[in-house]
Order: C-alpha cells, then sequence, then structure tokens
C-alpha cells in the first residue's frame, strides 16, 4: 500500500536550471527522502551505466548525492528514468538539480563512501518484506541460501528494527558483529550484484543462526530447530518465535484447545488475536477479500487487516477462541523467509499474537522474552541477530475505498508524514496515555513513532521513554517544543511537564484529534471536527467525548457535544457498561426506569443501583461525559450483548458486529441549542433503543437503526454548523470511527448533504493518532502564543 498522497515522483527543485546547450552535460543531483537502505545507490549506479555516464554516487547526511557527467540526451534520459523506475520501497521527497561545468574527464562510475558533515535531513527506512527473488534462492535447492531464514537483499529484510544510528550502513547496525564471509563480501562489494551493499546480507556461512530453547530457556539439542518447531505446532503445543520487531506467540489457528490454552495463559481472555496465512488464496479461504484488501495484505509493510469472515464453512475451520463473537478476523501475510518456511511446513493458519502479557509491551530480548514469556510458552524459535526496536505488528482495515491503519508500527515506521506547514523549530509531541504513540518533527516531516501501547503499564512506559530516546538519536534531533494532552493523569503529560528548557503546548484531546485527520489528509484550513471517542479531558475538566468543534490547527470552538450524563463509578464505569446503561435509562425515563419491561431491568442489582445513582445525584464519584464511546456502552448492555467488558472498546466491537438488516428508519433525537452550543440528546436514542426490545424488534435491527441515527444525527448537526459558521468542510477522527459501519454511514450521509469529507488513512484515528495532531498544532503555533 501506498501510505499516503504525500509521496510523489521525484520533482525538479528551485535550483533545477535550463540544462546547457552544449553536447555533453554535467549535473550534481541531491535526492532528498527515503534512499538509504532500499537499493537506491546500486539503481544510481546500473542506470549511469546503462547510460555510460561518468561520475559518482554516495550516501550523504540529506540523502543520496550523484555527479553526473555524459552526453546530454543521456543525462535527460537518466533523470527521467531516476524518478520513473526508482525502487519500489524509495520515498523520494525532493530531487535538486544543479548544472555544472562538464569535467570531460568524470570516469568511469564510482560509488563512493558515505559522507557526514552538517544536519542530518536523514530518513530511516521502514523493515522491508522479503522480496520474491529472495524467496525464490529461498526455495531453490541449487542457492547456496537455500533454506536459509535469514537471506535479504537491497530491496528487502530488517531496516528500522536492526539501525543503531545513521547513516544506515552495516557498522551501525546489529548486524555489524557477523563478519561476512568471502562470498557474501563479494556480492555486497559488486556494483552489479542485487546484494550490492545490502547492509545485513548474510548467508548460512556467515550469518545468523536459528536455535530452539525449552520453557526455561535452555538450548536444546536438534539438528534442526526449524522443522523441531513445525512440528510442535503441529502438535497443538504455543511456539514464542523471535521476529524482525519482537517475539510472536505462535499455535495452531485450526486447534480449540491450543487457542484456549494460549489465552488461558496469556490472560487475554477476549481480545482477538492476529493470524498468519500462507497465502492470499489461505486468507480467501477464510474470509472474504476484496481487491483493495488483498492488496493491503500484499502490500510491503504486511499489516494485520481485518477481514470479514465466511459464513459458509470453506477451508479449513478457525477455533472459535481466536476471535469470540466478532465478524472479522485480524490476517496476514508472512513477510520474514522463516516465517515462509514456517507456514510452508506447517500447512495451515497460526495465530501469531504479540508476545507479552496482556498490555505490557512486546518481548524482544532473549533472557526477557524468556522470563516473560516462559510461562506461556512450551518452545521458542530463536535466532542469534539482535532486535534493536521492538516493533509490533501494524493493523489496519479497508474502509470507504482506502487503506485505513489502525495500529501503525512495523512496515511503515518511521516513515514520515509531511505537513502541510514547517515547524520553525524540533518538536516533540507525547501522544495520549492508551495506544501511545509519540513524534518528532524536523521541519515539515513528523516522524511517528511505532505503536507502544497502554503507558499505565510499567514496561510499556520504559519502552517508550527508551524509544524517545532511540528515535531522537536516529534522526540526531533535540526538541525545543513539546505538546502534549491536557489530561494532568496521563504520564506523556507528566513527562512532558518534567523537561526543562523546552516549550510547553497543551493541546485538547479532541482538538489534537481533528487536527490529526487534517494532516493525515494535508490539509491547513477551518473545518467542521466531528471528534467521537471514549474519553478526552475537556478544557472545562469533564469528560469529553461526543464533540463537535469548529476547528483549525491554530485553535477550536466546542460548538457542539452530546448531552452529558454521570459516570457512576468513574472509571469503573468503563469496565462495566451496565452503569451507562443504566445512567442512560436515568436520563431518558428518570425514576420510571424501574417500571421498564426490559432484561437489563429485571438483572439489574436494584440496590448497587440505588447507591451508585444517590452518589451520582450528589456528584460523587461520577463525572459528567459527553463520550460517544459510553452510550455505545450503555446500548450494547441494554441490547443484552455484555454488561462488562474485558478490553476497552469490546461492546462497541461487538455492536458493530451485529447483522447489518437495511436500516429502515432512524430514532428521532433532539437537537437542542444551549448557550450557543449544539446539544444532542443522546437520551433520545436510548429511549429508541428501548422502545424497540419492548416492541420485539431483533437485536441485529436495532443495531442497524442505531448506528443510521449516530449518522443521521452527524449530518444534521453539521448542517446546523454550515448555516452558522459557513463551514462545508468536515473531519471525523476519534475511537469512534475504527467502527467502518458507522464511518461509511456518516461519509456518504455528509457526502450527499454536500460536505466534503475528511477521514482517516495514514494515522489511526484513535489515540494513536494524537501525537499526529498534536504535532501539527505545535509546527503551526507562533513563539508568542506559546506557553513556557
Ligand atoms: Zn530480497
Ligand atoms: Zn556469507
Amino acid at each position: 500500500m501506498a501510505p499516503g498522497p504525500c509521496y510523489r515522483a521525484p520533482q525538479m527543485g528551485p535550483s533545477a536550471a535550463v540544462p546547457p546547450t552544449e553536447d555533453r552535460a554535467r549535473c550534481r543531483i541531491l535526492v532528498e527522502g527515503v534512499v538509504q537502505g532500499v537499493g537506491f545507490r546500486p539503481f544510481v549506479y546500473r542506470l549511469a551505466e546503462k547510460h555510460r555516464l561518468g561520475g559518482s554516487v554516495q550516501n550523504g547526511r540529506h540523502g543520496v548525492l550523484i555527479d553526473a557527467e555524459g552526453d546530454r540526451d543521456a543525462i535527460t534520459r537518466f533523470l527521467e528514468e531516476l524518478g520513473s523506475t526508482a525502487p519500489a520501497s524509495a520515498r523520494t521527497r525532493r530531487t535538486t538539480v544543479t548544472w555544472a561545468t562538464p569535467l570531460h574527464d568524470a570516469g568511469a562510475f564510482r560509488i563512493e563512501p558515505s559522507v557526514g558533515d552538517g544536519q542530518p535531513t536523514l530518513f530511516p527506512a521502514s523493515d522491508l518484506t522479503v522480496c520474491t527473488t529472495c524467496l525464490a534462492e529461498m526455495g531453490d535447492p541449487g542457492n547456496r541460501r537455500h533454506g536459509y531464514p535469514f537471506l535479504n537483499c537491497t530491496e528487502c529484510g530488517p531496516r528500522f528494527t536492526i539501525i543503531r544510528a545513521m547513516p544506515y550502513d552495516r557498522e551501525r547496525t546489529s548486524m555489524a558483529s557477523f563478519a561476512m564471509c568471502a562470498a557474501c563480501r563479494e556480492e555486497y562489494k559488486n556494483p552489479r550484484d542485487r546484494r550490492f551493499h545490502a547492509e545485513p546480507t548474510a548467508c548460512p556461512a556467515c550469518g545468523p543462526r536459528l536455535a530452539l530453547l525449552d520453557a526455561g530457556g535452555r538450548v536444546l539439542d536438534v539438528i534442526n530447530p526449524l522443522q523441531a518447531a513445525v512440528a510442535a505446532l503441529q502438535t497443538g503445543q504455543i511456539v514464542a518465535l523471535k521476529g524482525l520487531g519482537g517475539y510472536h506467540l505462535a499455535c495452531d489457528a485450526t486447534s480449540t484447545e491450543a487457542v484456549s490454552r494460549l489465552r488461558r495463559r496469556k490472560a487475554r481472555d477476549a481480545k482477538p488475536l492476529a493470524m498468519m496465512v500462507r497465502s492470499l488464496d489461505g486468507a480467501r479461504q477464510l474470509c472474504v477479500v476484496s481487491d483493495g484488501e488483498a492488496a493491503l495484505l500484499q502490500s510491503v509493510a504486511r499489516p494485520i487487516v481485518l477481514l470479514e469472515r465466511r459464513t459458509s464453512p470453506a477451508g479449513q475451520d478457525v477455533a472459535d477462541g481466536v476471535a469470540p463473537r466478532l465478524r472479522h478476523l485480524g490476517l496476514m501475510l508472512p513477510y520474514t523467509p522463516l516465517q515462509y518456511l514456517l507456514l510452508e511446513g506447517l500447512d495451515r493458519p497460526l495465530v501469531m499474537t504479540s508476545g507479552n502479557r496482556s498490555d505490557e509491551p512486546i518481548a524482544y530480548q532473549e533472557g526477557d522474552a524468556v522470563e516473560r514469556l516462559g510461562g506461556i510458552a512450551d518452545l521458542f524459535l530463536v535466532h542469534d541477530r539482535p532486535i534493536e526496536v521492538r516493533c509490533d505488528d501494524s493493523v489496519a482495515r479497508f474502509a470507504d475505498g482506502a487503506p485505513l491503519v489502525l495500529r501503525r508500527a512495523r512496515g511503515y515506521v518511521p516513515l514520515a508524514i509531511t505537513l502541510a506547514h514547517e515547524a520553525a523549530e524540533p518538536i516533540l509531541a507525547c501522544g495520549g496515555e492508551l495506544k501511545s504513540v509519540f513524534a518528532l518533527v524536523r521541519g515539515r516531516e513528523v516522524f511517528l513513532s511505532q505503536h507502544l501501547g497502554d503507558l499505565g503499564d510499567e514496561r510499556a512506559y520504559r519502552a517508550w521513554t527508551d524509544a524517545i530516546a532511540h528515535l531522537q538519536r536516529l534522526l540526531e534531533l533535540t526538541p525545543r517544543v513539546v505538546a502534549h494532552d491536557l489530561h494532568p493523569g496521563y504520564r506523556a503529560t507528566v513527562y512532558a511537564r518534567m523537561l526543562d528548557g523546552v516549550r510547553h503546548v497543551p493541546v485538547q484531546h479532541h482538538h489534537a484529534h481533528i487536527a490529526s485527520c487534517l494532516a493525515d489528509n494535508g490539509v491547513d484550513a477551518r473545518v467542521i471536527g466531528v471528534a467521537w471517542d471514549g474519553t478526552g479531558y475537556g478544557t472545562d475538566g469533564h469528560v469529553w467525548g461526543g464533540e463537535f468543534l469548529l476547528a483549525d490547527l491554530e485553535g477550536f470552538e466546542r460548538v457542539g457535544s452530546f448531552q452529558e450524563v454521570p459516570m457512576p463509578g468513574g472509571e469503573a464505569a468503563i469496565r462495566e457498561p451496565w452503569r451507562m446503561a443504566a445512567a442512560f435509562l436515568h436520563a431518558a425515563y428518570g425514576e420510571a426506569m424501574d417500571g421498564l419491561d426490559l432484561a437489563f431491568v429485571q438483572r439489574l442489582d436494584r440496590s448497587a443501583w440505588r447507591l451508585l445513582s444517590r452518589a451520582a445525584e450528589q456528584g460523587l464519584n461520577a463525572p459528567r461525559t459527553s463520550s460517544a464511546g459510553r452510550l455505545f456502552d450503555a446500548v450494547a448492555s441494554l441490547l443484552g450483548l455484555r454488561d462488562r467488558v474485558d478490553f476497552e472498546a469490546q461492546a462497541a466491537m461487538e455492536l458493530e458486529a451485529l447483522a447489518e438488516p437495511e436500516a429502515d428508519r432512524v430514532y428521532a433525537v433532539n437537537l437542542e441549542q444551549i448557550h450557543g452550543r449544539t446539544i444532542v440528546r443522546t437520551a433520545d436514542i436510548v429511549r429508541g433503543v428501548v422502545e424497540d426490545i419492548l416492541a420485539g424488534v431483533g437485536v441485529d435491527r436495532v443495531g442497524s437503526r442505531f448506528h443510521a441515527t449516530l449518522a443521521d444525527v452527524t449530518v444534521r448537526t453539521c448542517g446546523r454548523l454550515r448555516e452558522q459558521s459557513g463551514l462545508d468542510r468536515v473531519a471525523l477522527s476519534g475511537g469512534v470511527f475504527q467502527n467502518i459501519r458507522l464511518l461509511r454511514l456518516a461519509v456518504d450521509g455528509l457526502g450527499r448533504a454536500g460536505f466534503q469529507v475528511y477521514t482517516h488513512h495514514q494515522v489511526p484515528p484513535n489515540d494513536g493518532g494524537l501525537a499526529l495532531g498534536q504535532a501539527a498544532i505545535a509546527a503551526r503555533l507562533r513563539e508568542d502564543r506559546i506557553s513556557l
């Protein structure tokens, strides 16, 4: 997948002058962007040879520098092909051409050593899926790398997860400790070889090796660790696999027993588990796969793609425990040679979930992995190439004709996202608390970190601070401005406020969401922002989450929101949706709720609820919230889907997963105007749901009407705000818009009403996208508006 619209073919920079009129020409070319670690220099070398040019190419601190001399026509064609035939993983930002006087003695074209002066503007590459040529070599019994799981070339293999520093050369990667054998060195030094300067290149004679460990970390004496691991997986054992950015826990996805054992040991009760299938055909046996989804599955980033399950049984059955009660499965294709070998050996889908206990970050170092995963895995399949940077798998889905990244990590990180404007000084944007991601800004480029999990976990917090230090080192960048959320309890906020000698930019949570959506689309304009999520700290100290803003990158006005209801028991109401259902029923019916002939009311613990509601009336432990996420929770509980959740957004996911009969009507919802703000009477939605349940309308149909009602509320509120403001552009953001059922309805409805709609693609609508929004806002601020 092309990660977004910001990557374009090289353009001539401002210094390109008219080429000379003589027959011979010479030019100096600077190519900026992701051009190191993607086979760019050998590509330039071969191109120069093809056109019989003299000169040189080298890696510099700003990108790749080319000095080329030859026939004028040849130079012209060289420049054209430099743009049109570059390696697939190169991401050229800018190509600047300066014409020079021909030397008439440029000599044969050569590759020169890296130069390292001046301020760096390098772009580290992301990890690259093994290429088809390497796969063919691995499968060829006559090839010296036959069956070797660590082969790679200039166009594929590990990058971000093995780089210690830039520029990208072997000595600054975790391959530094492996001395190349004569044959590998020969390839590495030969400009015509496809492994010319392939920094992590390796072969069975000189490269990393596999080993099999038992649950206690002792090396097992087996002839073929790979085959032994395959055999263990076939018999239902759990194997921890060392991968690119950390450990996976793998087991046979078709074995109910293996899957439930993994769940039990991992203390992961209900969260869906990702799976790896051998091929696109394998994915199609389990799920319905559109062309767009197929392209996303096969893209070089190889994310986990959420795909709709086939209803009719076909191919192999997946154990129920993989994704309980959900309509989607998370599937990915292999991306390392080792994974290809494993899946070929097994020929059935594997559960491949992050190697961690519940909320901890992914394990990536042997000792740590054995200590933490020893109670989960029966065996460890490891290798001796160190992982420098931990990095989870990315998660994406295909929505509304385009990819939507839900968790941005391996394969995407650290590719930069380009802002519409330039930051005067380096910025650190700290992001949020859950699904945490931070960002560093250099000029117009935003470098987002990989997904780093929930900072409430001590290990995750340490991983987060380590990752900040590492990326700063990699980019050689010291932030002068630090942007952060308003929530005083977020660890990212506390961290930001402790930093001295920097300017602080506090950014409201939902403003950051909308700014993130703008930056995701390369837009710098004032829009109607619809920011719906579970929780975000409001400027009034309340819990916001169903917000309508008039916003741009400089500021926002809260012009509408969902009606506020109490969250009985505070945080507990997030884990126990029944509390929200009761709070909404009370908002809709008052004391008359007790008389409703609802299953929910019958199972409600009256005495517990009486205590809670009395406390809420007195304002005790019941913060007021306008959260859209809590409304989803309440409706899910009323419908009997669940009263308690094991993880954030579980109830909302199950509501989305209901069957989708045509929504024949929407519930009547009042939009009130209070102090110039539009208040959506969400209690009216709950009343509509209750009346349907009492009338015996099926759960699936209520779910459809509920989603349609929310889309309708969006269109009506935006219509009213358009009249007030004259704005006709809408940005949709916040975790609720991971729900593609709602997203599709809202985008369609707004489109029909004449709005231009922006949605997320490159970064998640959830809190994983906050850092981009904070970064865009901080980059836009003038110095006099920044608080010290
Ligand atoms: Zn390759
Ligand atoms: Zn070798």
